[in-house]
């Protein structure tokens, strides 16, 4: 059996940061409070709660004047002001991709548009967006979702980051037909973009991938759907612990993706695990 692993793959420029900057403020204050999980891999949070981590849903779960951290998902204007109102302590680890699409959500919505957010509403970095976007700002998950009035008037389009290019095409299309005005910004950002084109050169390469990250990473979603649209047995696995054994032995060439929110140190127990299912008594 032979291993491939896609390149690139695992975590990206904005998730390293924003947890390289958490770890360095862990070891000076020993205690902060994360608003929200600030990597989408429950194995990560773990190790991260035993150096001091604490996550929260709501500012107000935050003791006054405590430290607290914003991750690389970014929140809306609101949020951080209520987080101001709470403690002025906060280590911001809001990627600049992210931050990008802040501003050019806040530009569009100062320059007259309208604005469409290609994305999944109930993802906290496209609720951060829509924090910035402005009154009649919507959020469009699917090219069947642009209702007639979405079409009228000056319309402004931004991504979130970890979107497939393809729903971001067939969005614009929809939209081009009845609008006056379009302006669109690509905001899907680099890393997610080699990611995605990391697994679908790979694909034709193995009978079989597998895909490990968070059950709870919309990046990671996007490379198994892009790995079962071009034909290839996937698996999605958090650990390495969720093998299936039989699905291993069957395959001659396996293929392996992490989403941007996967640490390598979990990719590298896979690889092993992979490695030892080759001797005559592996994975019994
Ligand atoms: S996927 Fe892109 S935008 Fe999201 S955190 Fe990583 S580098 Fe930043």
């Amino acid at each position: 059996m032979k291993v491939t692993v896609a390149r690139p793959t695992g975590l990206c420029f904005g998730v390293r940061r924003a947890i390289s900057e958490l770890e360095n403020a862990l070891e000076n204050v020993g205690k902060i409070y994360g608003l929200g999980s600030p990597i989408h891999n429950p194995q990560e949070i773990e190790r991260l709660e035993k150096l001091g981590l604490v996550v929260v849903k709501d500012p107000a779960d935050i003791p006054p004047g405590q430290p607290a951290f914003i991750r690389a998902h970014g929140v809306s204007p609101e949020v951080r002001a209520s987080l101001l109102r709470r403690t002025d302590r906060i280590v911001d680890g809001t990627c600049p991709f992210v931050r990008n699409v802040q501003e050019k959500a806040a530009l569009l919505r100062q320059e007259g548009y309208r604005l469409v957010i290609v994305g999944d509403a109930s993802h906290p970095e496209v609720q951060g967006i829509m924090g910035y976007a402005g009154e009649g700002a919507r959020v469009v998950g699917n090219a069947s979702e642009i209702s007639p009035d979405a079409r009228n008037g000056k319309i402004g389009l931004v991504c979130q980051t970890t979107q497939k290019v393809s729903l971001l095409e067939k969005v614009v299309r929809g939209l081009l037909t009845h609008t006056e005005e379009l302006r669109v910004f690509n905001t899907i950002c680099g890393a997610t973009l080699e990611r995605q084109q990391a697994v679908m050169d790979l694909a034709p390469r193995v009978d079989g991938m597998i895909v490990i990250g968070g059950k709870n990473s919309a990046n990671t979603g996007k490379l198994v759907e892009i790995s079962r649209e071009a034909g290839v047995s996937t698996l999605w696995i958090e650990h390495y612990e969720e093998l299936d054994g039989g699905w291993v032995r069957e395959k001659e060439n396996i293929g392996i993706a992490a989403g941007a929110s996967t640490p390598e140190w979990l990719i590298r127990q896979l690889i092993s695990t992979l490695e030892s299912a080759r001797s005559p008594r592996g994975m019994d």
